[in-house]
C-alpha cells in the first residue's frame, strides 16, 4: 500500500540505518536532484532520532523546475520516518494562477482608471464641446472594459472544458458565421473579407458556438492589423483528416521573434497599437483553447510589413459507414505551436 503513495516514504531505525524506502521514494534514484533530495532525507531523518520535527522545501531551478517538500518526524520506538512531496505541479499552477490574477488586475484597473480621470474632469468643466470629447473617450474606455470581461467569460467558459459538443458543422455555415460577427468592424474600416474557395459539403466535429468565436477572432484580427480599406481573404481546405480554416491578410504582420508568444492571454506584440483598435490580448488564447477542446491546432506564418495567415485546423466529420471504422475521434492533443 505504501508503494502505491505518491508520497515518498523512508524509514531509518534507532540506529541510523535507512530500514525501508517506498517505490516513490526510489524514484528519483541516480539523478543529481535525487541525491540532493536524498542527501536532505538523511539530515531531517537523524534530527528526528533526536525528537526533533523538520520539514524542509528544496528548490531546484531546472528545467525542469522541481519543487519538493521533505518533512520527518520520529516514530515511538526511536526509529523516525520522513516523507517526501513533490510539489512542482502545485506550484507551477499557483504561479499561473497567481499571474493570471495580476494580469487582469492590471488589465482592468487601467481602462477603471482612466474613466476616473475622465469623470473628474467632467466634473469641473463648462465647455459643451470639451464635455462632448470626454463623455467619448469615457464610453470608449467603459466598453474596453465591457469587451476584456466578455472575453475573459468566453475564455473560462471553453476552458472550463465543460463536456463538449460534437455536433458536425458545416465549414460554409462556420465561415458565413465568422464573417457576421467580424462584420461591424469590417465595415467600420472599409475591409472587403473575401470568401475564397469554401467547399459546400464539408463538415467538422464540434460546437459550433465555440467554433464560430474561433474563427471570428481570426477575421476580425485580419481586419484590425490591416490597412483601412484593405482585403481579408478566408478559405477552406482539406488536408487528410481536418478542415484547414485559413484566414489570411497583408496587414502589418508579426515579427518571427513573437509568433510563439502571442497565443498567450494579454500578450500584444504592440500594446498601443492594440488599445487603439480596442483588443484585449485575448482573442487568441481564446482561439487556441477551442483548437485544442478540438483535437486540432492553430499555426501562424507572418512576416513584419507583408501580413500573416492563420490557419485552424479542425479534425473533420465522417459520417459512420462511410469508409471510417469509427467517428473521428475528438480528444485533445499535444499543442505542436511553440508555446506551452
Ligand atoms: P488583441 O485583442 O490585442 O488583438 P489577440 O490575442 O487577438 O489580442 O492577438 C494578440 C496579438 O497578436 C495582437 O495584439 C497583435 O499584436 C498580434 N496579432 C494577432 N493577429 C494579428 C494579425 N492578423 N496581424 C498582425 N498582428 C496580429
Amino acid at each position: 500500500m505504501v508503494d502505491k503513495l505518491a508520497l515518498g516514504v523512508v524509514v531509518m531505525t534507532r540506529s541510523g540505518e535507512i530500514r525501508y524506502r517506498n517505490r516513490r521514494a526510489n524514484s528519483m534514484a541516480g539523478t543529481h536532484t535525487g541525491l540532493l533530495v536524498d542527501n536532505a532525507v538523511k539530515e531531517a531523518l537523524l534530527r528526528a532520532l533526536h525528537g526533533e520535527d523538520s520539514r524542509r522545501t528544496l528548490e531546484f531551478y531546472g528545467p525542469p523546475q522541481v519543487a519538493v517538500v521533505v518533512s520527518a518526524e520520529p516514530l515511538p520506538e526511536g526509529a523516525a520516518v520522513a516523507t517526501i512531496e513533490d510539489v512542482s505541479d502545485r506550484r507551477r499552477v499557483d504561479a499561473v494562477r497567481t499571474d493570471f490574477v495580476a494580469n487582469i488586475s492590471h488589465e482592468l484597473k487601467t481602462p477603471v482608471g482612466a474613466l476616473a480621470v475622465l469623470a473628474e474632469a467632467l466634473a469641473d468643466e463648462n465647455d459643451v464641446g470639451v464635455i462632448h470629447r470626454v463623455a467619448e473617450r469615457m464610453v470608449g474606455e467603459a466598453h474596453r472594459v465591457a469587451r476584456t470581461i466578455d472575453d475573459l467569460l468566453e475564455l473560462s467558459r471553453i476552458e472550463l472544458g465543460e463536456e463538449p459538443v460534437r455536433d458536425p458543422v458545416s465549414v460554409h455555415d462556420l465561415v458565413a458565421g465568422a464573417i457576421e460577427r467580424a462584420r461591424g468592424l469590417a465595415e467600420a474600416k472599409g475591409t472587403n473579407v473575401a470568401v475564397l474557395d469554401v467547399p459546400d459539403e464539408v463538415r467538422i466535429v464540434g460546437d459550433r458556438r465555440q467554433l464560430v468565436s474561433a474563427l471570428g477572432n481570426l477575421v476580425e484580427n485580419a481586419v484590425k492589423y490591416s490597412e483601412p480599406g484593405a482585403s481579408v481573404q478566408v478559405r477552406v481546405l482539406v488536408e487528410g483528416a481536418f478542415a484547414e480554416l485559413m484566414v489570411a491578410d497583408q496587414g502589418i504582420g508579426i515579427p518571427a521573434a513573437d509568433h510563439g508568444r502571442i497565443f498567450e492571454r494579454f500578450y500584444r506584440v504592440d500594446k498601443a497599437r492594440s488599445r487603439d483598435t480596442g483588443g484585449t490580448g485575448l482573442g487568441l488564447s481564446i482561439v487556441r483553447h477551442v483548437a485544442h477542446n478540438h483535437g486540432g491546432e492553430v499555426l501562424v506564418s507572418s512576416q513584419e510589413g507583408e501580413g500573416s495567415t492563420f490557419v485552424l485546423r479542425i479534425p473533420l466529420h465522417i459520417p459512420p459507414g462511410d469508409g471510417a471504422e469509427a467517428p473521428v475521434r475528438v480528444e485533445a492533443q499535444r499543442p505542436t505551436e511553440q508555446n506551452p
